[in-house]
Protein backbone atom coordinates (compact mmCIF):
# COMPACT_ATOMS: atom_id res chain seq x y z
CA UNK A 1 0.00 0.00 0.00
CA UNK A 2 0.92 3.84 -0.16
CA UNK A 3 1.92 3.91 3.40
CA UNK A 4 2.60 7.86 3.62
CA UNK A 5 3.73 9.62 7.09
CA UNK A 6 4.22 13.09 8.66
CA UNK A 7 6.88 14.58 11.02
CA UNK A 8 6.86 18.20 11.96
CA UNK A 9 9.67 19.64 13.55
CA UNK A 10 8.57 22.88 16.23
CA UNK A 11 11.22 24.54 17.39
CA UNK A 12 10.59 26.78 20.73
CA UNK A 13 13.01 29.39 20.59
CA UNK A 14 13.07 31.61 23.48
CA UNK A 15 13.45 34.81 21.97
CA UNK A 16 14.57 36.78 25.03
CA UNK A 17 17.73 34.92 25.53
CA UNK A 18 18.76 35.43 21.96
CA UNK A 19 19.25 39.39 23.11
CA UNK A 20 21.77 38.34 25.75
CA UNK A 21 24.56 36.92 23.40
CA UNK A 22 27.49 39.55 22.34
CA UNK A 23 28.77 41.31 19.61
CA UNK A 24 27.07 39.53 16.12
CA UNK A 25 25.18 36.67 17.82
CA UNK A 26 22.93 39.67 19.75
CA UNK A 27 19.46 39.87 18.41
CA UNK A 28 17.80 42.80 18.53
CA UNK A 29 14.84 42.18 21.52
CA UNK A 30 11.59 41.97 18.42
CA UNK A 31 13.15 39.81 16.29
CA UNK A 32 12.14 36.91 14.01
CA UNK A 33 13.48 33.97 15.35
CA UNK A 34 10.97 32.30 16.90
CA UNK A 35 8.94 32.30 14.06
CA UNK A 36 10.81 31.18 10.85
CA UNK A 37 13.05 28.54 9.58
CA UNK A 38 16.78 29.96 9.80
CA UNK A 39 20.09 28.65 11.22
CA UNK A 40 18.49 26.92 14.58
CA UNK A 41 16.47 24.64 12.19
CA UNK A 42 19.37 23.90 10.88
CA UNK A 43 20.98 22.85 13.73
CA UNK A 44 17.62 21.04 15.36
CA UNK A 45 17.61 19.35 12.00
CA UNK A 46 20.95 18.24 12.87
CA UNK A 47 20.11 17.08 16.72
CA UNK A 48 16.95 15.22 16.48
CA UNK A 49 17.39 13.83 12.54
CA UNK A 50 21.26 13.13 13.02
CA UNK A 51 20.88 9.55 11.79
CA UNK A 52 18.47 10.79 8.86
CA UNK A 53 21.02 13.33 7.65
CA UNK A 54 23.75 10.90 8.34
CA UNK A 55 22.12 8.49 5.78
CA UNK A 56 21.29 5.84 8.63
CA UNK A 57 18.88 3.81 9.89
CA UNK A 58 18.22 1.15 12.67
CA UNK A 59 16.06 -1.25 11.08
CA UNK A 60 15.81 0.38 7.48
CA UNK A 61 19.21 0.22 5.97
CA UNK A 62 17.72 -0.27 2.26
CA UNK A 63 15.00 2.45 2.98
CA UNK A 64 17.78 5.21 3.63
CA UNK A 65 19.53 3.93 0.93
CA UNK A 66 16.78 4.21 -1.59
CA UNK A 67 15.16 7.62 -2.73
CA UNK A 68 11.29 8.30 -1.91
CA UNK A 69 8.77 10.92 -2.60
CA UNK A 70 8.91 13.13 -0.29
CA UNK A 71 7.46 16.52 0.34
CA UNK A 72 8.39 19.39 2.73
CA UNK A 73 6.92 22.12 3.57
CA UNK A 74 8.37 25.01 5.63
CA UNK A 75 5.67 27.47 6.86
CA UNK A 76 8.04 30.58 7.40
CA UNK A 77 11.39 31.01 5.39
CA UNK A 78 13.23 34.57 5.67
CA UNK A 79 14.91 34.86 2.56
CA UNK A 80 16.64 37.79 1.32
CA UNK A 81 16.16 36.61 -2.07
CA UNK A 82 13.03 36.23 -1.93
CA UNK A 83 11.08 33.57 -3.82
CA UNK A 84 12.89 33.73 -7.08
CA UNK A 85 16.59 33.29 -4.48
CA UNK A 86 14.77 29.73 -3.02
CA UNK A 87 13.96 28.53 -6.67
CA UNK A 88 17.28 29.36 -7.66
CA UNK A 89 18.88 27.69 -4.60
CA UNK A 90 16.42 23.85 -4.72
CA UNK A 91 15.56 23.86 -8.37
CA UNK A 92 18.76 22.65 -9.51
CA UNK A 93 19.08 19.75 -7.17
CA UNK A 94 15.57 17.92 -8.58
CA UNK A 95 13.48 19.42 -6.54
CA UNK A 96 9.99 21.11 -7.75
CA UNK A 97 9.94 24.43 -5.51
CA UNK A 98 6.77 25.78 -4.97
CA UNK A 99 7.11 29.59 -3.51
CA UNK A 100 3.87 31.55 -2.14
CA UNK A 101 5.57 35.01 -0.97
CA UNK A 102 3.42 37.25 1.20
CA UNK A 103 2.39 41.08 1.41
CA UNK A 104 4.61 43.13 3.91
CA UNK A 105 1.38 44.25 5.67
CA UNK A 106 -1.98 43.66 3.73
CA UNK A 107 -3.00 47.10 4.60
CA UNK A 108 -0.28 48.55 2.94
CA UNK A 109 -0.07 47.03 -0.26
CA UNK A 110 2.43 49.89 -1.23
CA UNK A 111 4.98 48.32 0.80
CA UNK A 112 5.37 45.87 -1.71
CA UNK A 113 6.31 41.60 -0.98
CA UNK A 114 7.73 40.50 2.46
CA UNK A 115 11.26 38.70 2.55
CA UNK A 116 9.23 35.32 4.18
CA UNK A 117 8.10 33.04 1.97
CA UNK A 118 6.17 29.40 2.58
CA UNK A 119 7.88 26.84 0.70
CA UNK A 120 6.88 23.50 -0.49
CA UNK A 121 9.48 21.23 -1.89
CA UNK A 122 8.27 17.73 -3.58
CA UNK A 123 10.58 15.42 -5.04
CA UNK A 124 12.06 11.94 -5.42
CA UNK A 125 14.93 11.88 -3.32
CA UNK A 126 16.80 9.99 -0.73
CA UNK A 127 16.04 11.46 2.71
CA UNK A 128 19.45 11.77 3.62
CA UNK A 129 19.52 14.36 0.55
CA UNK A 130 16.33 16.18 1.73
CA UNK A 131 17.87 16.62 5.02
CA UNK A 132 21.14 17.75 4.02
CA UNK A 133 19.52 20.75 1.03
CA UNK A 134 17.79 22.23 4.15
CA UNK A 135 20.49 21.61 6.47
CA UNK A 136 23.00 24.15 4.00
CA UNK A 137 20.35 25.88 1.86
CA UNK A 138 18.16 27.34 5.28
CA UNK A 139 21.01 29.67 6.39
CA UNK A 140 22.05 30.47 2.71
CA UNK A 141 18.58 31.60 2.39
CA UNK A 142 18.85 33.79 5.69
CA UNK A 143 21.65 35.31 4.86
CA UNK A 144 21.58 38.63 7.03
CA UNK A 145 20.96 36.70 10.30
CA UNK A 146 23.02 34.05 9.85
CA UNK A 147 26.83 34.15 11.70
CA UNK A 148 28.53 30.82 11.40
CA UNK A 149 32.05 30.99 10.51
CA UNK A 150 35.05 29.17 11.43
CA UNK A 151 36.67 25.81 10.39
CA UNK A 152 33.93 23.51 12.14
CA UNK A 153 31.52 25.38 9.59
CA UNK A 154 33.87 24.43 6.76
CA UNK A 155 33.87 21.00 7.98
CA UNK A 156 30.17 20.83 8.34
CA UNK A 157 29.41 22.52 4.47
CA UNK A 158 32.28 19.64 2.86
CA UNK A 159 30.22 16.93 4.96
CA UNK A 160 26.61 17.83 3.86
CA UNK A 161 27.07 19.54 0.70
CA UNK A 162 29.53 17.13 -0.82
CA UNK A 163 28.58 15.46 -3.34
CA UNK A 164 25.79 17.94 -4.40
CA UNK A 165 27.01 21.04 -4.21
CA UNK A 166 30.18 20.99 -6.57
CA UNK A 167 27.37 20.46 -8.98
CA UNK A 168 25.45 23.32 -8.26
CA UNK A 169 25.19 25.74 -10.57
CA UNK A 170 25.27 28.78 -7.47
CA UNK A 171 28.11 26.45 -5.62
CA UNK A 172 29.81 29.91 -5.25
CA UNK A 173 27.16 31.71 -3.95
CA UNK A 174 26.56 29.15 -1.71
CA UNK A 175 29.61 28.36 0.07
CA UNK A 176 30.22 32.13 -0.28
CA UNK A 177 27.30 33.02 1.83
CA UNK A 178 27.86 29.83 4.07
CA UNK A 179 31.22 30.80 5.17
CA UNK A 180 30.02 34.80 5.08
CA UNK A 181 32.61 35.60 2.79
CA UNK A 182 34.97 34.63 4.28
CA UNK A 183 37.60 34.02 1.61
CA UNK A 184 40.33 32.15 3.48
CA UNK A 185 37.49 29.18 4.18
CA UNK A 186 35.90 30.09 0.83
CA UNK A 187 38.48 29.50 -1.22
CA UNK A 188 39.77 26.19 0.51
CA UNK A 189 35.75 25.11 0.10
CA UNK A 190 35.97 25.72 -3.75
CA UNK A 191 39.41 24.53 -4.29
CA UNK A 192 38.10 20.71 -2.55
CA UNK A 193 34.72 20.95 -4.48
CA UNK A 194 36.32 21.75 -7.92
CA UNK A 195 39.80 21.65 -7.65
CA UNK A 196 39.05 25.10 -9.41
CA UNK A 197 42.11 28.24 -8.04
CA UNK A 198 39.93 31.19 -7.49
CA UNK A 199 42.87 33.08 -5.69
CA UNK A 200 43.58 34.02 -9.12
CA UNK A 201 40.39 36.15 -9.08
CA UNK A 202 41.45 37.79 -6.06
CA UNK A 203 44.35 39.71 -7.45
CA UNK A 204 44.57 42.72 -6.37
CA UNK A 205 43.08 45.36 -9.11
CA UNK A 206 46.28 46.63 -11.16
CA UNK A 207 44.17 50.37 -10.64
CA UNK A 208 44.50 49.59 -6.78
CA UNK A 209 47.31 50.80 -4.44
CA UNK A 210 49.76 47.89 -3.40
CA UNK A 211 48.72 47.57 -0.01
CA UNK A 212 45.63 47.16 -0.14
CA UNK A 213 44.24 45.46 2.94
CA UNK A 214 42.88 42.23 2.73
CA UNK A 215 39.33 42.87 3.87
CA UNK A 216 39.37 44.74 0.29
CA UNK A 217 40.46 42.13 -1.75
CA UNK A 218 37.89 39.68 -0.36
CA UNK A 219 35.65 41.84 -1.18
CA UNK A 220 36.36 42.69 -4.90
CA UNK A 221 36.08 39.10 -5.03
CA UNK A 222 32.49 39.00 -3.47
CA UNK A 223 31.42 41.28 -5.78
CA UNK A 224 32.69 39.54 -8.45
CA UNK A 225 30.58 36.21 -7.23
CA UNK A 226 27.78 38.24 -6.68
CA UNK A 227 27.26 39.72 -10.16
CA UNK A 228 28.26 36.88 -11.89
CA UNK A 229 25.74 34.86 -9.89
CA UNK A 230 23.36 37.35 -11.06
CA UNK A 231 23.99 37.00 -14.93
CA UNK A 232 23.63 32.97 -14.84
CA UNK A 233 20.10 33.83 -12.82
CA UNK A 234 18.71 35.77 -15.17
CA UNK A 235 20.67 33.96 -18.23
CA UNK A 236 22.32 36.92 -19.73
CA UNK A 237 25.09 35.78 -22.34
CA UNK A 238 26.16 38.87 -23.69
CA UNK A 239 27.67 41.20 -21.07
CA UNK A 240 29.64 44.56 -21.09
CA UNK A 241 31.26 45.50 -18.31
CA UNK A 242 31.21 49.61 -18.63
CA UNK A 243 34.39 51.11 -16.37
CA UNK A 244 35.66 47.93 -16.74
CA UNK A 245 38.96 49.17 -15.18
CA UNK A 246 41.78 46.45 -15.36
CA UNK A 247 39.35 43.90 -16.11
CA UNK A 248 39.07 41.55 -13.22
CA UNK A 249 35.50 41.21 -14.14
CA UNK A 250 36.00 40.72 -17.37
CA UNK A 251 38.49 37.65 -17.18
CA UNK A 252 36.07 35.54 -14.97
CA UNK A 253 33.27 36.31 -17.80
CA UNK A 254 35.58 35.05 -20.43
CA UNK A 255 36.62 32.08 -18.69
CA UNK A 256 32.90 30.93 -18.95
CA UNK A 257 31.78 29.64 -21.78
CA UNK A 258 27.87 30.66 -21.06
CA UNK A 259 28.40 34.81 -21.79
CA UNK A 260 29.04 33.82 -25.63
CA UNK A 261 30.25 37.78 -25.70
CA UNK A 262 31.98 39.49 -23.03
CA UNK A 263 32.57 43.73 -23.35
CA UNK A 264 34.53 45.63 -21.19
CA UNK A 265 34.67 49.70 -21.86
CA UNK A 266 36.71 52.17 -19.71
CA UNK A 267 37.25 55.64 -20.41
CA UNK A 268 40.90 55.05 -19.00
CA UNK A 269 43.54 54.19 -21.56
CA UNK A 270 45.79 53.36 -18.96
CA UNK A 271 43.19 51.07 -17.58
CA UNK A 272 42.57 49.05 -20.85
CA UNK A 273 45.91 48.97 -21.26
CA UNK A 274 46.46 47.08 -17.50
CA UNK A 275 43.27 45.43 -19.04
CA UNK A 276 45.05 43.66 -22.02
CA UNK A 277 48.10 42.71 -19.64
CA UNK A 278 45.68 40.77 -17.53
CA UNK A 279 43.93 39.08 -20.13
CA UNK A 280 46.96 38.87 -22.09
CA UNK A 281 45.25 40.18 -25.27
CA UNK A 282 48.46 39.25 -27.23
CA UNK A 283 48.65 35.18 -26.69
CA UNK A 284 45.00 34.96 -26.51
CA UNK A 285 43.51 31.88 -28.82
CA UNK A 286 41.43 33.42 -31.38
CA UNK A 287 38.36 31.80 -30.67
CA UNK A 288 38.36 34.09 -27.08
CA UNK A 289 39.64 37.01 -28.89
CA UNK A 290 36.14 36.47 -30.77
CA UNK A 291 34.01 36.79 -28.10
CA UNK A 292 35.98 39.77 -26.62
CA UNK A 293 35.97 43.42 -27.45
CA UNK A 294 37.57 46.31 -25.19
CA UNK A 295 37.42 49.41 -26.12
CA UNK A 296 38.09 53.36 -25.15
CA UNK A 297 34.30 55.65 -24.07
CA UNK A 298 32.63 57.45 -21.79
CA UNK A 299 29.84 56.80 -20.11
CA UNK A 300 28.14 60.21 -19.92
CA UNK A 301 28.14 60.04 -24.00
CA UNK A 302 25.57 58.40 -26.18
CA UNK A 303 27.52 55.58 -27.87
CA UNK A 304 25.99 52.78 -29.95
CA UNK A 305 28.49 50.28 -28.85
CA UNK A 306 26.93 50.14 -25.72
CA UNK A 307 23.31 48.71 -27.61
CA UNK A 308 22.63 45.27 -27.94
CA UNK A 309 24.21 43.53 -24.95
CA UNK A 310 21.85 41.22 -22.89
CA UNK A 311 23.33 42.99 -19.81
CA UNK A 312 25.93 45.89 -18.19
CA UNK A 313 27.31 45.36 -15.29
CA UNK A 314 29.07 48.76 -13.80
CA UNK A 315 30.80 47.48 -10.56
CA UNK A 316 32.18 50.32 -8.82
CA UNK A 317 32.28 52.85 -10.86
CA UNK A 318 29.03 55.69 -10.24
CA UNK A 319 30.96 57.45 -7.41
CA UNK A 320 33.96 58.08 -10.13
CA UNK A 321 31.75 59.75 -11.84
CA UNK A 322 30.22 63.80 -10.71
CA UNK A 323 27.31 64.07 -9.18
CA UNK A 324 25.97 66.70 -11.62
CA UNK A 325 27.04 64.22 -14.43
CA UNK A 326 24.88 61.30 -13.13
CA UNK A 327 22.08 62.37 -15.15
CA UNK A 328 23.73 61.95 -18.03
CA UNK A 329 24.84 58.47 -17.52
CA UNK A 330 21.58 57.22 -16.64
CA UNK A 331 20.20 58.53 -19.72
CA UNK A 332 23.36 56.65 -21.64
CA UNK A 333 22.69 53.96 -19.81
CA UNK A 334 19.17 53.51 -19.49
CA UNK A 335 18.08 55.54 -22.16
CA UNK A 336 20.06 55.18 -24.57
CA UNK A 337 22.41 51.39 -24.03
CA UNK A 338 18.99 49.83 -22.75
CA UNK A 339 19.91 46.23 -22.21
CA UNK A 340 17.02 44.61 -20.48
CA UNK A 341 19.48 43.51 -17.42
CA UNK A 342 21.84 46.12 -15.70
CA UNK A 343 23.55 45.24 -12.47
CA UNK A 344 25.50 48.22 -10.78
CA UNK A 345 27.58 48.28 -7.20
CA UNK A 346 28.75 50.91 -5.18
CA UNK A 347 29.93 51.63 -1.71
CA UNK A 348 27.53 51.52 0.94
CA UNK A 349 28.90 54.33 2.87
CA UNK A 350 27.32 53.46 6.21
CA UNK A 351 29.84 50.59 6.14
CA UNK A 352 32.68 53.11 6.69
CA UNK A 353 32.82 52.83 10.22
CA UNK A 354 33.51 48.87 10.10
CA UNK A 355 37.30 49.68 8.30
CA UNK A 356 39.87 49.91 10.60
CA UNK A 357 41.82 51.59 7.74
CA UNK A 358 39.49 54.42 7.54
CA UNK A 359 39.60 57.45 9.25
CA UNK A 360 36.06 58.78 10.27
CA UNK A 361 34.22 60.57 7.48
CA UNK A 362 37.07 59.71 4.91
CA UNK A 363 35.97 58.18 1.71
CA UNK A 364 37.52 54.47 0.62
CA UNK A 365 39.42 55.65 -2.74
CA UNK A 366 40.46 59.36 -2.89
CA UNK A 367 39.09 59.40 -7.09
CA UNK A 368 35.47 58.79 -5.07
CA UNK A 369 33.07 61.61 -5.49
CA UNK A 370 30.53 60.60 -3.21
CA UNK A 371 29.91 57.54 -1.38
CA UNK A 372 25.62 56.91 -1.03
CA UNK A 373 23.80 55.10 2.07
CA UNK A 374 21.81 52.53 1.27
CA UNK A 375 19.09 55.12 1.35
CA UNK A 376 20.65 57.63 -0.98
CA UNK A 377 21.26 54.93 -3.34
CA UNK A 378 17.85 53.16 -3.27
CA UNK A 379 16.46 56.82 -3.62
CA UNK A 380 18.52 57.57 -7.05
CA UNK A 381 18.13 54.20 -8.51
CA UNK A 382 14.18 53.93 -7.77
CA UNK A 383 13.89 57.30 -9.73
CA UNK A 384 16.11 56.12 -12.34
CA UNK A 385 14.00 52.77 -12.60
CA UNK A 386 11.03 54.70 -12.56
CA UNK A 387 12.23 57.10 -15.20
CA UNK A 388 13.07 54.86 -17.66
CA UNK A 389 10.88 51.95 -17.07
CA UNK A 390 12.74 49.30 -15.09
CA UNK A 391 12.25 47.34 -11.90
CA UNK A 392 14.96 47.50 -9.55
CA UNK A 393 15.87 45.38 -6.67
CA UNK A 394 18.81 45.58 -4.31
CA UNK A 395 21.46 42.62 -2.83
CA UNK A 396 23.23 43.27 -0.39
CA UNK A 397 27.67 42.07 -1.30
CA UNK A 398 29.90 41.16 1.90
CA UNK A 399 29.36 40.50 4.99
CA UNK A 400 26.47 42.29 6.11
CA UNK A 401 26.60 43.87 9.29
CA UNK A 402 23.32 44.39 11.32
CA UNK A 403 23.44 48.23 12.14
CA UNK A 404 25.56 49.43 8.84
CA UNK A 405 24.65 46.88 6.69
CA UNK A 406 26.95 45.40 3.81
CA UNK A 407 29.94 47.00 2.79
CA UNK A 408 28.94 46.86 -1.01
CA UNK A 409 25.88 47.70 -2.27
CA UNK A 410 24.22 45.73 -5.70
CA UNK A 411 21.20 46.97 -7.56
CA UNK A 412 19.81 44.48 -10.02
CA UNK A 413 17.47 46.65 -12.82
CA UNK A 414 15.63 44.48 -15.08
CA UNK A 415 13.52 46.43 -18.19
CA UNK A 416 10.02 46.15 -18.06
CA UNK A 417 9.78 45.52 -21.54
CA UNK A 418 11.21 42.21 -20.60
CA UNK A 419 9.42 40.82 -17.96
N1 LIG B 1 34.90 47.95 -12.42
C1 LIG B 1 36.29 47.89 -12.03
C2 LIG B 1 36.95 49.26 -11.86
C3 LIG B 1 36.33 50.17 -10.86
S1 LIG B 1 37.26 51.68 -10.70
C4 LIG B 1 36.42 47.08 -10.77
O1 LIG B 1 35.44 46.81 -10.10
O2 LIG B 1 37.52 46.67 -10.44
C5 LIG B 1 36.26 52.80 -11.67
C6 LIG B 1 36.53 52.73 -13.14
O3 LIG B 1 35.59 53.57 -13.80
C7 LIG B 1 37.92 53.22 -13.53
O4 LIG B 1 38.55 52.24 -14.31
C8 LIG B 1 37.63 54.48 -14.32
O5 LIG B 1 38.57 54.67 -15.36
C9 LIG B 1 36.25 54.21 -14.86
N2 LIG B 1 35.52 55.42 -15.22
C10 LIG B 1 35.42 56.57 -14.53
N3 LIG B 1 34.66 57.46 -15.20
C11 LIG B 1 34.23 56.83 -16.33
C12 LIG B 1 33.42 57.23 -17.43
N4 LIG B 1 32.88 58.44 -17.50
N5 LIG B 1 33.23 56.35 -18.42
C13 LIG B 1 33.76 55.10 -18.36
N6 LIG B 1 34.53 54.68 -17.35
C14 LIG B 1 34.78 55.54 -16.35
Amino acid sequence: GTDRCTAALLLDIDALSLTKGRGSRRYDYVNDRPYVASSFMSVALAKVYGSALGGKSGGHAELAASALPLEAALAVVPSSGGGELVERLFAPLGWDVDVTEHPADEQFPAWGTAKYVTVRLKGHARLQSLLEHLYVLLPVLDNDKHYWIGRDELDKLLRRGGDWLSAHPEKELIVNRYLRYQKRLATEALDHLVGEDIAEQAAVDDLEPTDVPEERVRLADARIGTVVSVLKSVGSARVLDVGCGAASLVKVLLADPSFTAVGGMDVSAGALEAAGRRLHLDRMPPRQRERLSLFQGSLTYRDDRLRGWDALTCVEVIEHLDLPRLEAFARVVFGHAKAPTVVMTTPNREYNVRFEFLEPGMLRHRDHRFEWTRAEFAAWADLVAERYGYSVRYLPVGPEDREVGPPTQMAVFTSAAQS
